[in-house]
């Protein structure tokens, strides 16, 4: 990661103003944020369970029933709990199915060694809350878990039921509660569509310039690549040699580029995102390839950021790498890890056929990882956003932010939302918790949020759930 220049930091200490006192249900969410911080729920080391169990004691004593408070603890995983409850809306005849609201509760690993203050305490410095999981993913979790208390205390009572589903491991680790909930515990959680991490705003110069729903993401497939030799005797080299052989076929990849393959949410994202972006030859290419994605000269300018780069294709990228086992001996066998985040509408199938074609006769085998699992198309379906939704989300995002355009996304990484995806429930990414450049550091070295940030995301959060489940009072 590249390091803030003192300007840089002074300049960031002068941008963030420090913040008038909190009400109540400030508060509350603080008081939350801060127990779950302080609760390490690392893979290797922590409990998600120990979280979950001061939820569930928090929603009991907010006043919600015990038959509405669900902690689930997976067979064998007893570190690795999920807490699911649920909010009774009116219910009856002809209401809507409930809105999920899901975030996770486990965090990154961070060694205490490496950070300048504890990563399990909660600080708030210039502006800053710091500590593992202030921004991914204990902000949304701690701001879900408030709002709904808050709504119970104010007797709220929605036209359709709210449920919130707080989980272990997405991040890693064997027991990823999203996916077993949604396979094991379905009716538990079953709903319209959910609210996940992945949606952020983008700050410039501390002022907001897009907010952005998530309604698609990439998917991660890893490839081995392997070279074998009968290998032999260093001193007499022959042109047939498993490293060198490894080595042409991953030059390949790196100079291969997948075609372009737009979705509606990155034909959306292109489109608005054209609209706020100050370079206007960036922007004209944006639109360029919308209305033609194999424009080789728009493509040529997007390419210049990473980021568009990626939502536009499949990317392949070599990530590991092992080969020979002595000094004095020709390589018997070469091995590379290659990385695809593969667009959601390709099939397994046809990234390992490209790839296989890409090695060509370099010998190099290509085989996909966890192979027998794998068929068929990698992503369920990107869907567009329904306008209920995005009219709720633009409604609010204008009332705190002013005219700033709500950019659907597709995500380069993977959070949880796949497998909500997968049964059938659409999932988006939208969270009201602006970042700028390279605040957004989850899972670096001080992690962090604005204090602002986080405060504004709970009020966005608390009104756009009203307005998706309390009709009568829009
Ligand atoms: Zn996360």
């Amino acid at each position: 990661m590249r390091r803030l220049s003192v300007v840089a930091v002074l300049a960031l200490a002068i941008a963030v103003p420090s913040r008038a006192q909190s009400t109540p249900h400030e508060k509350l969410a603080r008081e939350i944020y801060k127990e779950l911080i302080e609760i390490n729920t690392v893979d290797s080391v922590g409990s998600v369970t120990k979280a979950v169990e001061a939820l569930a004691a928090r929603f009991k004593a907010a006043g919600f029933p015990a038959a509405d408070i669900h902690v689930l603890i997976p067979p064998n995983a007893p570190t690795k709990g999920n807490i699911v409850v649920r909010y009774h809306g009116r219910g009856g005849a002809g209401a809507p199915k409930p809105v999920l609201l899901l975030a996770h509760l486990d965090v990154v690993a961070a060694l205490r060694a490496d950070w300048p203050r504890d990563p399990f305490i909660l600080n708030e410095e210039n502006g800053f809350f710091l500590g593992r999981g202030t921004s991914d993913d204990k902000s949304m979790a701690s701001i879900f878990a408030a709002n709904l208390i808050w709504m119970k205390q104010e007797g709220v009572v929605p036209d359709r039921d709210i449920i919130l589903a707080l989980t272990a491991d997405e991040e890693g680790g064997a027991s990823n509660g999203a996916r077993w909930i949604a396979t094991e515990h379905k009716d538990l959680i079953d709903a319209e569509y959910a609210i996940n991490e992945g949606g952020d705003g983008a700050l410039v110069n501390g002022k907001p310039v897009t907010n952005a729903v998530m309604a698609a993401e990439k998917v991660s497939v890893n490839f081995t690549f392997t070279a074998l030799n009968s290998g032999g005797h260093s001193s007499m080299p022959r042109p047939d040699n498993a490293i060198y052989q490894l080595s042409k076929a991953l030059l390949k990849v790196s100079e291969f580029e997948f075609p372009v393959v737009l979705n509606p949410v990155t034909n959306a994202y292109l489109t608005q995102s054209s609209k706020a972006q100050p370079n206007r030859e960036f922007a004209a290419a944006e639109m360029a390839v919308v209305a033609n994605p194999m424009d080789a000269k728009a493509n040529a300018i997007l390419a210049k950021d990473s980021f568009v780069h990626s939502i536009l294709r499949t990317t392949c990228v070599a990530t590991r790498l092992a080969g020979g086992h002595a000094n004095n001996a020709l390589p018997q066998t070469a091995t590379a890890t290659v990385n695809c985040r593969v667009e959601p509408t390709s099939s397994y199938e046809y990234v390992l056929a490209a790839l296989q074609r890409v090695v060509g006769d370099t010998g190099v085998k290509v085989t996909m990882q966890g192979a027998s699992r794998l068929t068929g198309v990698v992503g369920a379906p990107p869907s567009a956003v329904p306008a209920e939704f995005l009219n709720a989300v633009t409604t609010i995002t204008k009332k705190m932010w002013g005219d700033i355009p709500v950019v659907p996304q597709m995500s380069t990484g993977a959070t949880d939302g796949k497998y909500l995806r997968e049964v059938g429930i659409p999932t988006f990414g939208v969270s009201g918790l602006f970042y700028e450049g390279e605040e957004r550091n989850m899972h670096g070295r001080d992690e962090k949020i604005r204090v602002k940030s986080y405060y504004d995301g709970l009020s966005f959060l608390d009104q756009l759930v009203r307005a998706l489940t309390v009709k009568t009072k829009m």
